[in-house]
């Protein structure tokens, strides 16, 4: 997972959300917030919906490769996913700044699992809601859950190029960022069944990339068509594969050898 680039909405699209957001935030109770919350973003966030087609073309741009999800970078994205879950965050039910287009394992797994960091022990405490109780607004406190919109998340991962390819937490973080980081691969799954795997063949597609790039160079490719290969590799799927075989190159001898033949490829 890597931060998302951020692509500007029309003026138009977020003066739109911004009402719909006033109206939700009007309601004087927070159980009638949630409660219109859903409702009216399950009625207006269709493709038919003309602001919702324009923030889904926003989000689509957004995305790795051909629509990839922006968290697991693997499946193809289709749900606009509240990274605040709105059964708990209605203040946030139609903020841009809350949206990412994830694919159904993630965003379904995921679901209205949250947790918020307690400020004095600095424990991860999820937010859970007793069924037949009162709706409450959740506790108060940080995030615990990473959030890619607007965090530097890959400086908190650590990918395991070498064995597993598995994604865990940067040993190298500070303990509350490990611990953010831990929560947030859990409650995604983010290695999942075919992840490894994934992420694996990534791995070799980037490598095989950067192979073909060195040849090309070497045999005297114009600056152009160095740059449309540059460009392609940097639309892939798995971002945070390539972002950890430049990070770790030096831990890998076929990177190593393959970074010190392009130097230039460490900025890509
Ligand atoms: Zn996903």
């Amino acid at each position: 997972m890597k931060r998302i680039p951020l692509h500007a909405l029309p003026d138009d699209v977020l003066a739109q959300l911004l009402t719909w957001q006033q109206e939700i935030d009007g309601l004087p109770d927070f159980a009638a917030r949630v409660d219109v919350a859903k409702t009216r973003f399950d009625s207006r966030s269709g493709r038919s919906n003309k602001t919702f087609r324009q923030v889904r073309a926003a989000l689509n741009d957004m995305c790795s490769g051909a629509r990839r999800c922006m968290y697991c970078e693997d499946s193809v994205a289709d749900e606009v996913e509240h990274i605040k879950p709105k059964n708990f965050y209605p203040e946030a039910v139609f903020q841009w700044e809350n949206y990412l287009y994830a694919c159904g394992p993630c965003n379904g797994g995921k679901s209205d699992k949250y947790a918020v960091i307690d400020a004095a022990t600095g424990a991860v405490v999820p937010i859970a809601r007793v069924p037949n109780t009162p709706i409450q607004p959740p506790p108060a406190g940080d995030s615990a859950f990473l959030n890619p919109r607007t965090e530097d998340v890959e400086q908190y991962f650590f990918l395991d190029l070498v064995d597993t390819f598995y994604l865990l937490a940067n040993p190298s973080a500070s303990p509350l960022m490990q611990a953010r980081t831990q929560y947030t691969i859990e409650v995604l799954k983010l290695n999942r069944e075919s992840m490894p795997q994934a992420r694996q063949e990534a791995y070799e597609s980037y490598r095989d990339r950067l192979e073909a790039y060195i040849r090309r160079r070497d045999k005297g490719d114009s600056a152009a068509k160095l740059a449309k290969r540059i460009a392609s590799l940097q639309k892939a799927a798995h971002p945070t594969v390539w972002h950890e075989m430049k990070r770790l190159n030096v831990q890998v001898p076929e990177l190593k050898n393959l970074f010190q033949e392009a130097p230039e490829a460490l900025t890509w």
